[in-house]
């Protein structure tokens, strides 16, 4: 009836509104849960390898500070824009935090993604610092999925590797496996 139609269009309009980050329309971090779940089920029965990019805008609240809150959001569309063409159909990416960006990447190596990451680093620069006519850069943690990690456990790596990033300069991409050899 058309009761019902008008009841299961609004329930797929909810379904659409409790996944989405309404300012970049990426996934949010409850779909990138999801996915992730997916994605660790599939990797297991195929025996592949699963990645995760860890992004995070450099001095961003310097950003937002001197051009206003406003700008700030248009850099965030605009680096959702160029991560989403910048990806696989079969990737997830989401927005995790303020200008936090996770992109979850099946069949891809550590050093594959890590290439990903560099590439994408680089246009990102060079397209906003041009665009914009700002000094602009983003800092990037990688990780690879060992059997049976947690997210947590695996967005903690990517998330160390991050934060090895902007300690070490910022503008960089750092793999998690590259800290576990220092600490040896
Ligand atoms: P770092 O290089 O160490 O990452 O420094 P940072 O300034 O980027 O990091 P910090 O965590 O200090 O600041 C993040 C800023 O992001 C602060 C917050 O106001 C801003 N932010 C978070 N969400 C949004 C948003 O939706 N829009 C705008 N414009 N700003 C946001
Ligand atoms: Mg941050
Ligand atoms: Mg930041």
């Amino acid at each position: 009836s058309e009761k019902n139609k008008k009841i299961k269009a609004l329930i797929e309009e909810l379904q659409h509104i409790s996944r989405t980050d309404p300012l970049t329309g990426l996934a949010n971090r409850r779909q990138f849960i999801n996915s992730f779940q997916e994605n660790v089920a599939r990797n297991k029965r195929e025996g592949t390898a699963l990645s995760l990019l860890f992004f995070d805008i450099d001095h961003f609240k310097a950003i937002n500070d001197r051009h206003g809150h406003h700008f700030g959001d248009v850099i965030l569309t605009s680096l959702a824009k160029l991560l989403a063409s910048n990806s696989r159909p079969y990737d997830s990416l989401a927005r995790w935090g303020g200008e936090e960006f996770l992109l979850l990447l099946p069949k891809v190596n550590e050093n594959e993604a890590f290439d990903i990451g560099e590439r994408i680093r680089k246009k990102a620069r060079i397209k906003f610092s041009k665009e914009f006519d700002i000094p602009f850069s983003i800092s990037i943690g990688v990780a690879q999925h060992r059997n049976n990690d947690s997210m947590d456990i695996f967005i903690d790596q990517a998330d160390n590797a991050l934060y090895a990033a902007k300690q070490t300069g910022r503008n960089r991409v750092i793999k998690f496996s590259e800290l576990e050899k220092t600490w040896l």
